[in-house]
């Protein structure tokens, strides 16, 4: 069976324009979906490049010099996303995180910051801003966000190990540069810095224990150090089940040097499942994308580059509020009580739960799974950065 492939690049344009309904009350704060779940978490993709070519997300024979990254004018400008992210706090988001590609590439992305943080919630509130970043151009720029608003940042650290890091960023980029960048972060006050660990079997998963280790002993409690399970996203990355290594797995081996007890969660929906060292050591995470499903706490909306909202991290289809900012619909450009009312009338018809009708299978099959990642898809995704 043939691998069936359809370019990211086709995906990307995969969008409607927006339904704006005749009528529709005003933003209450609380939106919910068919599932009952509100929306409280935007993510704001910033740019499509990156100057890593990680081999799980923009691996380099399909992101090479022929690839074709979206030009300029397309990109939504900061005055519109700060636009669109206005709306969405209207409906009751109240977290915002700026990714990618890689965020930190996008020319004077501090500006967007300070422009975001100016923004409240209905309670007058600030937001909770944050960015994840593969921690390239920290040190240079960690001090320049947190004076722009921004409280914490995410770095992305596969391996402490420069030979097997080099590897995986697939740049030759040195960790040791990345460690600056979060110790810069630590000493401008960016808090917590998070440090999130995709592990791949086979590739880093011997580097579990010695990035605790170290987070443990450089950086302290205030570093908190998160694994994912590595996902399929998309049609490029090769992705194959026997090369997730589930959180349990993870968790044991962490447990056998350092050992942990369970924390209850910070807030609904989050998708980390916090653990604590029960020597007071500091907290884990661990992100269970592939083998345990967390859509029915699901609150998070996706903003694309070119301003295409996904409902799903899986979702092969957007909706294109770029048309409704520009006036490229029937009708001209659309005021704001227009375009809350498409976001409101969008988010109530939402019913996405890739990972929950998926994780089920995964777990319990992982060499169908396995067969079936290398043959036929049965679900092709859109992916717009974590
Ligand atoms: N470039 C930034 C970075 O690397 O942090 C932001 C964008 S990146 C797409 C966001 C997060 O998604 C990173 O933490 C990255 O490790 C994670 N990610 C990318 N591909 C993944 C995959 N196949 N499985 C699990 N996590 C993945
Ligand atoms: Fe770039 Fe981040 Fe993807 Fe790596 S994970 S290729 S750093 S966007
Ligand atoms: Fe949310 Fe979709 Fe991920 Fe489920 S699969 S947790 S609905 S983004």
């Amino acid at each position: 069976m043939g691998e069936h492939v359809i370019p990211l690049a086709d995906l990307r344009y995969a969008a409607s324009v927006p339904q704006v309904p005749a009528t529709a009350p005003p933003p209450s704060g609380l939106l919910v979906d068919r599932l009952g779940r509100p929306l409280r978490d935007l993510r704001i993709s910033v740019t499509d490049r990156c100057n890593f070519r990680c081999t799980y997300c923009m691996p380099k024979d399909v992101f090479d010099a022929r690839y074709q990254f979206l030009p300029h004018g397309s990109l939504l400008s900061f005055e519109e996303i700060t636009r669109v992210a206005r709306l969405f706090v209207a409906h009751g988001v109240h977290k915002l995180r700026l990714t990618g590609g890689e965020p930190l590439l996008r020319k004077h992305v501090e500006d967007l910051v300070r422009m975001l943080a100016a923004l409240r919630t209905g309670d007058g509130a600030p937001l909770d801003i944050t960015l994840t970043t593969n921690g390239s151009l920290l040190a240079r720029k960690a001090q320049a966000l947190k004076d722009a608003g921004l409280r914490r940042v995410t770095v992305s650290l596969d391996s402490l190990d420069d030979a097997v890091f080099r590897r995986m960023n697939d740049v030759d980029f040195p960790v040791a540069e990345v460690l600056r960048g979060i110790e810069t972060a630590l000493a401008v006050g960016l808090a917590p810095v998070k440090i999130n660990m995709v592990v791949k079997r086979g590739t880093n998963d011997h580097e579990i224990v010695p990035l605790a280790r170290h987070v443990r002993e450089h950086f302290g409690p205030g570093v908190v150090l998160r694994f994912i399970e590595y996902m399929d996203v998309g049609a490029s990355n090769g992705w194959r089940m026997d090369e997730v290594l589930p959180s349990a797995r993870v968790l044991e081996a962490v447990d056998r040097v350092f050992p942990l007890r369970p924390l209850q969660p910070n807030a609904d929906g989050e998708t980390a499942e916090r653990w604590a060292y029960a020597d007071g050591g500091g907290e884990i995470g661990v992100i269970s994308s592939v083998t345990r499903a967390f859509c029915r706490d699901c609150n998070r909306a996706r903003l694309s580059t070119e301003g295409k909202l996904f409902l799903c991290l899986f979702a092969n289809r957007g909706h294109d509020l770029r048309a409704l900012l520009r006036g490229s619909r029937d009708g001209g450009a659309c005021s704001d009580e227009e375009i809350a009312a498409a976001i409101g009338l969008i988010w109530r018809e939402r019913d996405d739960r890739y990972s929950e009708l998926r994780a089920p299978q995964a777990a319990a099959e992982p060499a169908a799974d396995a067969a079936d990642a290398a043959g036929t898809r049965r679900v092709e995704m859109h992916y717009i950065g974590g």
